[in-house]
């Protein structure tokens, strides 16, 4: 093996943190896949020993996963200048955690830096230009990739350094700029709630969005093939009723009829949040001015004008307003049987059951005290 003489290379197979053992491949290695690790390069923790504790201990994972680590913290004088240190974690033939479900055929190799911030130095450089000659001249790998180029990971900030120009050694740290995260993802080998948070540091989405708009999983037993609501988790408002991670049918009607209707621009993704709350009120804003000349800003916020505009929705009543009235109930969790602008038998129990639960007094009408509890936030 070549990768193996490297002289900045140090063996640390079975020395680093671990609990349990990766099982072995059954596929030919066909991607070398390149990684940062989104730790600043000269912190303590920027090395394959704490990303193994972190690895082992947080996500719970038998071993750091990555089988080589380039740490440019730790500098090495080699016969051909100075290198960053290359630790090589797992043998080439275990199917370690990295890339989810194609972990089967790829090798992980992942350089310590949060390079968003950190400039790459020479010494790193050398190194990712000598491993990946090496593992090249030993046939490991065919093609090489950045995490974020792997089926379905194209959300994650990984690699963000340009390792394309890199392992030819041009010294270009041009960034690879993510992808937005979806709203919805399936859960991938070795994924758990914290390797896939903190997406965009701290305003990015945080173990605890994923735990609230996922009421459904266990985070500590995710499944392969499980799909969660992701990239919108701190928006999503989960109807107690009904957590399911894949929208509701019902309320995709709603926001696709905001979006007729009202060109309110809201993603279809059937889950109630703020901003399909936003656009209702809105809706209702614009009812008010054209068929009572209100005269409401439409700003899609519940305030005191828009509660002194509010007209009453009662049995027999037909149109708009209605709709608005039936879809506010439903996001409420409070289904009319059908969205259909017709103030019949079922808005009229869906309205009491709401009122009884609101301990409003139960009318059967909607007037001011019903719609400020349906919107005011
Ligand atoms: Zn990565």
């Amino acid at each position: 093996m070549n990768f193996t003489k490297l002289p900045q290379l140090v063996d640390m197979r079975g020395k680093l943190k671990s609990k349990g053992t990766y099982s072995k491949r059954t596929k030919t290695i066909t991607h070398r896949v390149w990684h940062h690790s989104l730790t600043k390069k000269h912190l303590g923790g920027s090395d394959a020993a704490s990303f193994a504790d972190y690895h082992v201990n947080t996500l719970g994972w038998p071993g750091v996963g990555y089988t080589f680590i380039i740490e440019p913290k730790n500098l090495i004088n080699t016969p051909n200048g100075k290198r960053a240190r290359i630790v090589y974690a797992h043998d080439i033939d275990r199917r370690t955690y990295h890339v989810g479900n194609s972990n089967q055929f790829a090798i992980g190799i992942c350089v310590a830096g949060d390079y968003r911030y950190d400039t790459m130095d020479d010494a790193t450089i050398a190194s990712i230009a000598d491993l990946h000659s090496a593992l090249v001249k030993d046939s490991i790998g065919k093609n090489d990739t950045s995490h974020n180029e792997m089926p379905d990971y194209s959300w994650k900030a990984c690699c963000v350094y340009d390792y394309r120009k890199l392992i030819k050694w041009q010294g270009s740290t041009t960034p690879v700029t993510p992808s937005p995260a979806p709203d919805s993802y399936t859960i991938q080998e070795g994924d758990t709630l914290w390797s896939i948070a903190h997406k965009d540091g701290t305003g990015g989405v945080q173990v605890e969005d994923l735990i609230k708009a996922n009421p459904g999983i266990d985070p500590a037993k995710l499944q392969i093939g499980q799909k969660i609501i992701f990239g919108n988790a701190k928006d999503v408002i989960v109807r107690p009723d009904k957590p399911s991670s894949s929208g509701d049918e019902t309320i995709r009607s709603i926001q696709k009829t905001l979006n007729i209707r009202h060109k309110a621009g809201l993603i279809v993704d059937g889950f109630n949040g703020p901003r399909t709350k936003s656009a209702l009120i809105k809706a209702l804003q614009t009812e008010l001015n054209k068929q009572f000349n209100k005269k409401l800003v439409v700003d899609g916020k519940w305030g005191a004008k828009t509660k002194a505009a509010i007209v009453t929705v009662e049995k027999g009543a037909k149109g708009n307003l209605t709709w608005i009235l039936q879809a506010a109930l439903y996001l409420e969790g409070f289904n009319p049987g059908s969205l259909d602008s017709i103030f019949g038998k079922g808005t009229e129990s869906a309205l009491s059951k709401f009122q009884e639960a609101k301990k409003i007094t139960a009318d059967k009408k909607a007037g001011k005290a019903t719609f400020t509890i349906l919107f005011a936030a």
